[in-house]
């Protein structure tokens, strides 16, 4: 199984699928290439050689389990920082190195080594599987999106993300909620500052209110604290002038219980109140990302399952909390169905610089998929 775990996860690597402009389309053709001519498929194509693409393997029942794993990665910043090139798929003690190893090449080889154990074992699975690669989770999210709303996924009974997870047993996930912020103050002279509205002093007094509207105290046994970052920041023009105009972007991150309506609704409160205390200036919020926190009970009967899995193998049990989201958080809260975060590699690495993805903990987990689908 190793040197099939490398010859696949090298291919995937292979392939800069770096979103964007994310290139799906070239990865589906090659892991297409892996299966049988005959295997039940459907690709679903977002234009711009983007693209979804759904296997599915027929089971013994109409139930349906599901996994689902994106195609693109983050880009290379600087590709003369890495000690190996990023799409060489170079192996080293055990590691493949390249960009989408860890986020999520690797859990997407073992979603392929999965599905293949029963096409070429010939061995119908109790329930039916449908692995889904999907196309752009590194930026708006598309891919999921669109075979979510054209009901492809409401099929599915219970659903692995096979992100990189340290091969700990991820249930919930940090919801992201990104702001930008638009003020429009007057400008003056910068001797004369009761004759203007200064658009970044009403701007820092705009995210300061909202921050403190923000419970950032309150811990989540897996996933700490909420958080509230201001990520950008621009306005003004000159030393001299009283600045007309000024932006910001904030990054929020959510604990589950804390509902992103609700700063919604603070968010746009405090524009008016700021508005109505500063005739002339008006204020503009707008919504970038909006993926809700989840979380699934740590009794739920599908993660009961997953932890006899676990101890059936003898590996060891141990929960997480994910800092980042997955595709789950645009599925979940329409399709309210059990869910678990599993996967190859270190959370740590996504992202990174010299990325990678231990070889053994790919076939480890395509293992642990493998004994779940044949025992539930
Ligand atoms: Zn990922």
């Amino acid at each position: 199984m190793k040197e099939r775990t490398e010859n696949i996860l090298k291919k995937l690597v292979n392939i800069n699928t770096t979103n964007p402009p994310g290139n799906e389309m070239d990865v589906i053709n090659t892991i297409l290439g892996f299966f049988p001519e005959d295997i039940a498929y459907e690709i679903v194509d977002h234009g711009d050689n983007r693209g979804s693409l759904i296997i599915e393997i027929k089971g013994e029942d109409e139930e349906k389990i599901g996994f689902i794993g994106h195609l693109d990665t983050v880009p290379v910043p600087d590709e003369s920082n890495w000690d190996y090139p990023p799409f060489d798929g170079v192996i080293k003690d055990g590691y493949m190195y390249g960009r989408g190893t860890a986020d999520m090449k690797g859990g997407v080889t073992a979603m392929i080594l999965t599905a293949l154990y029963f096409v070429e074992n010939n061995i119908t699975p109790p329930h039916t599987l449908k692995f889904v690669f999907t196309a752009d989770e590194e930026s708006g999210g598309i891919g999921i999106q669109t075979l979510r709303d054209k009901g492809l996924l409401k099929d599915i009974s219970k659903v692995f993300i096979p992100e990189p997870t340290d091969e700990q047993i991820g249930i919930c996930e940090k919801g992201a909620f990104w702001l930008n912020i638009n003020v429009k103050g007057r400008a003056s002279h910068g001797s004369r500052p009761d004759l203007g509205i200064n658009a970044i002093e009403k701007l820092y007094e705009y995210i300061c209110r909202l921050k403190a509207t923000m419970d950032l105290e309150k811990e989540h046994y897996l996933l700490k604290k909420s958080s509230f970052a201001i990520t950008l920041i621009s306005g003004g023009v000159k030393t001299n002038i009283i600045p007309e105009d000024a932006k910001a972007s904030v990054d929020i991150r959510t604990i589950p219980g804390i509902d992103h309506d609700e700063i919604l609704k603070n968010a746009y409160e405090i524009s008016k109140i700021i508005e109505e205390e500063n005739p002339g200036i008006s204020i503009e919020i707008l919504v970038e990302n909006n993926r809700p926190p989840l979380t699934i009970d740590e009794g739920n009967g599908f993660i009961k399952e997953i932890i006899e899995t676990y101890e059936r193998l003898s590996y060891p049990v141990k929960f997480k909390g994910l800092n980042f989201y997955t595709d789950a958080s645009q599925l979940i809260p329409f399709h309210n169905i059990p869910f678990v975060i599993l996967g190859p590699g270190e959370e740590n690495m996504c992202h990174q610089k010299n990325e990678r993805t231990s070889i053994e903990s790919i076939t480890r987990m395509a293992k642990l998929y493998i004994s779940y689908i044949i025992n539930y």
